[in-house]
């Protein structure tokens, strides 16, 4: 029985997966490259905001179910189950997934193994990378045919990622051709997850490919249900209708559904962006890229919002940011996430900013990524810090503290109640009832 764990890369979602795993009661290490992460995280201390994952974290290190390490020879020493969790980011230049961590990760882990282990992939890969690390490993490991690869994507959100981890949707497996070591990983994992199982979590066993396909597939059909609502939006904004209403309308069909469907300035982060590029261009490199085109599509409408912003933005300001104040609201690329990772409201407030206006920003979790990410930009350690003097406000991550706003409070610091709502957070009608010259993303404007 599996009850020693370890997972390679303790970033958003390795440093999750370990904590939870050990909350369930497995012995788990935590193994980075980066030594600044590994220390603080044996500190206790989260090196990036996910609500309630820092008590997970500090109960199991107290409890000594979960240590962090830098070291290689003693996760492999130590590991029946090895959780792969490295980054797959976008190539720089390319639309194609960068696998450089997942090789360096195996290249390190295969030539250590000395005991049978079963080594399960959790980072979102184009497919065929399963199939292809099998391979490397078999020819690696030491003791071959010892080591078994499965792939077992994640699906967690940020934000949620301690409930997605503990109560997910459905957990999806990828196993190996070979009858008997497919049994092997099946019954591993069956064991591992056996918490989630009982609760009636429904489990399904797939080949590689169709596992790894599960993930980007899923990412694909997210991206483009939000590029739906904001093509609608495009539509409201030329026909003066007004999308929320659309939105509200559609979403009591149960065939389509509301999740997913707030139309505003569109998706972010380090995962759909990227993910729907790479998987254009693994399509593209199986033959199959005609399959894929409207993604083309949806990422350009999701771009387009970006650009719509602060073209409204330039608009209310009577056609130029040159010496305007500009505050923004939101640095992170949703509420309840630190995460800037490709946030539209950081592309926002840099474009803002390289036309010549001083924007300041507030976000209340993201400032020293947003900080680190664009240095140029002015930072506030408010709302009303980032509002302060300025012609225009735009609210571009839906924090609560943002939707919760007193318009009259605001108002008492701007130079002007201009207010752009990017993510239709906010209650136009409270907003100008207070004296705002309020507008949104796809909804008419009221003179
Ligand atoms: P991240 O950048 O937060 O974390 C990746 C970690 O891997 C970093 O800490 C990095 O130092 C470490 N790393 C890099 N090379 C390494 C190596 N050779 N050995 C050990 N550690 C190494 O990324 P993330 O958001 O946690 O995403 C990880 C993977 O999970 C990606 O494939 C992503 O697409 C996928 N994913 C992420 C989420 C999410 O919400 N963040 C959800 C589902 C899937």
């Amino acid at each position: 029985m599996a009850h020693r764990l370890t997972v390679i890369g303790t970033g958003y979602l390795g440093a999750t997966h370990a904590a939870c795993m050990a909350d369930l009661g497995f012995e788990v290490i935590g193994l980075d490259v980066d030594e600044r992460k590994i220390a603080r995280l044996s500190a206790g201390d989260l090196p990036f905001y996910e609500p309630g994952l820092e008590p997970v974290l500090r109960r199991n290190l107290e409890n000594g179910r979960l240590r962090f390490t830098t070291s290689y020879d003693e996760i492999a020493e130590f590991g029946d189950v090895h959780f792969l969790c490295v980054g797959t980011p976008q190539k720089l230049g390319e639309y194609a997934a960068d696998l450089t961590y997942v090789d360096e990760a195996v290249n390190a882990l295969a030539p250590l193994l000395r005991r049978p282990c079963l080594i399960v992939g959790k980072s979102t890969v184009p497919v065929g990378t399963a199939e292809r690390l099998a391979e490397r490993i078999a020819r690696r490991a030491p003791a071959a045919g010892d080591a078994v690869l499965a792939w077992n994507p994640e699906f967690l959100r940020e934000g949620f990622a301690v409930q997605d981890t503990l109560h997910p949707d459905r957990i999806v497996i990828g196993v190996p051709g070979d009858q008997g070591a497919a049994d092997h990983a099946e019954k591993v994992l069956r064991a591992v997850y056996a918490p989630m199982l009982a609760a009636g979590t429904p489990f399904i066993v797939a080949d590689y490919p169709t596992s790894e396909l599960v993930k980007v597939s899923a990412n694909a059909f997210l991206a483009t249900k939000i590029s739906f609502i904001n093509a609608m939006a495009e539509v409201c904004e030329a026909a003066h209708a007004d999308v929320t209403k659309l939105s509200e309308a559609l979403s009591y069909d149960d065939r389509i559904g509301g999740k997913f469907l707030g139309a505003g300035l569109g998706f972010g982060g380090g995962c759909l962006p990227k993910d729907i590029r790479a998987f254009m261009a693994r399509a593209g490199e199986l033959g199959a890229d005609q399959a894929l085109t409207f993604l083309r599509e949806v990422d350009e409408i999701n771009i387009r919002r970006r650009i719509r912003m602060v073209d409204l933005a330039r608009h209310q300001l009577g056609g130029s940011f040159i010496g305007r104040t500009v505050g923004v609201l939101g640095a992170a690329f949703k509420p309840n996430s630190d995460d800037i990772r490709d946030s539209p409201a950081l592309d926002v407030a840099a474009s803002i900013r390289g036309q010549g206006a001083t924007v300041t920003v507030y976000d209340p979790q993201a400032m020293d990524n947003a900080r680190g990410a664009q240095p140029d930009l002015t930072f506030g350690g408010s709302a009303l810090e980032a509002a302060k003097g300025a012609h225009v406000v735009l609210l571009l991550t839906e924090w609560p503290e943002f939707r919760d706003m007193d318009p009259a409070e605001l108002g008492a610091v701007v130079a002007e109640k201009n207010i752009l709502d990017g993510r239709n957070a906010l209650d136009p009608e409270r907003w100008r009832a207070a004296g705002w010259n309020y507008r949104a993303l796809g909804r008419p404007q009221v003179p």
